[in-house]
């Protein structure tokens, strides 16, 4: 057995200890995005395969058993990469993701970041916790006044503030961040996890409206919610 590990995630990561600590072979990779060293067992490998056809070569040529895309739930082109190439290899996908946030009845839900930024009323000051490389549809908003929060220095200019930060995040913070900047509209992605939930409980708390961007959809795959499951799929427990 030898599994490619799409990653980019701490699930991901999580599952990449888990093999190693199960002494299977295999390789943790990474698109090479941000500068973060990863501390993990297993060993890693950064940057694109040249498309579906790419990831399909790098898959026969180094001798995998099996894929396992841990993605994040937004990374649609990997994933969909992952479903062609393993559709071309006949190896076994599975796709591991975190279940959604589930909806809250005062989100607004929109279906992509344009329609996020299209929904923002005049004037408003807006929370972007949407990633340095998503911020572009709000660069057409002159008129908002935008709080930016990434792992890595956005590349797109939109008026406001820019401040760099890696979750985890608490309730207490997220609720002194906003009322700092007087955050009238907290923009997310349904990401899902532990690790940033609290900014929507510190939205709620302080009465701001929050735009949630839905996930992508995504071609068909086998899919699992936690490493645990990925692991029985992989029938490694
Ligand atoms: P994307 O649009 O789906 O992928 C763009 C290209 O980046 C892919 O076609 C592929 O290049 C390469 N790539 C992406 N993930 C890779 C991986 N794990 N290993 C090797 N190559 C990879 O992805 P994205 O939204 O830019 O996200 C990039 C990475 O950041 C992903 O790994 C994702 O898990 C992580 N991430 C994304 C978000 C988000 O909001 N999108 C949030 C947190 C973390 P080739 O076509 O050349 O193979």
């Amino acid at each position: 057995m030898r599994v490619l590990i799409l990653g980019g995630t701490a699930e991901a990561a999580h599952l990449a200890d888990a093999l190693a600590a199960r002494g299977v072979d295999g390789m943790l990779s990474f698109a090479g995005l941000t500068n973060r060293i990863v501390d993990t067992e297993l060993p890693i490998r950064l940057g694109g395969f040249g498309g579906a056809a790419g990831l399909a070569d790098y898959l026969r040529f180094g001798g995998y058993s099996h894929v396992v895309d841990a993605t994040h739930p937004f990374a649609a082109q990997i994933s969909a990469h992952a479903v062609t190439a393993a559709a071309l290899t006949a190896l076994p996908l599975i796709r591991l993701q975190r279940p959604a946030w589930p909806p809250r009845d005062t989100w607004q839900t929109v279906p992509d970041l344009t329609a996020a930024a299209t929904i923002l009323p005049r004037a408003a000051r807006a929370f972007l916790a949407v990633g340095a490389q998503s911020l572009g549809p709000f660069a057409a908003r002159p008129d908002l006044w935008c709080l930016t929060r990434s792992i890595q220095p956005p590349k797109t200019p939109v008026s406001g503030i820019s401040i760099l930060a890696r979750p985890p995040f608490t309730l207490a913070s997220e609720i002194a961040l906003m009322r700092q900047y007087e955050i009238t509209h907290l923009v997310t992605k349904n990401a899902g996890g532990d690790q940033t939930a609290a900014k929507l409980d510190a939205a709620s708390a302080l009465g701001i409206a929050v735009v949630m961007v839905a996930r992508p959809v995504l071609p068909p795959a086998p899919e699992v919610d936690s490493v645990v499951a990925a692991l029985a799929a992989l029938e490694l427990l």
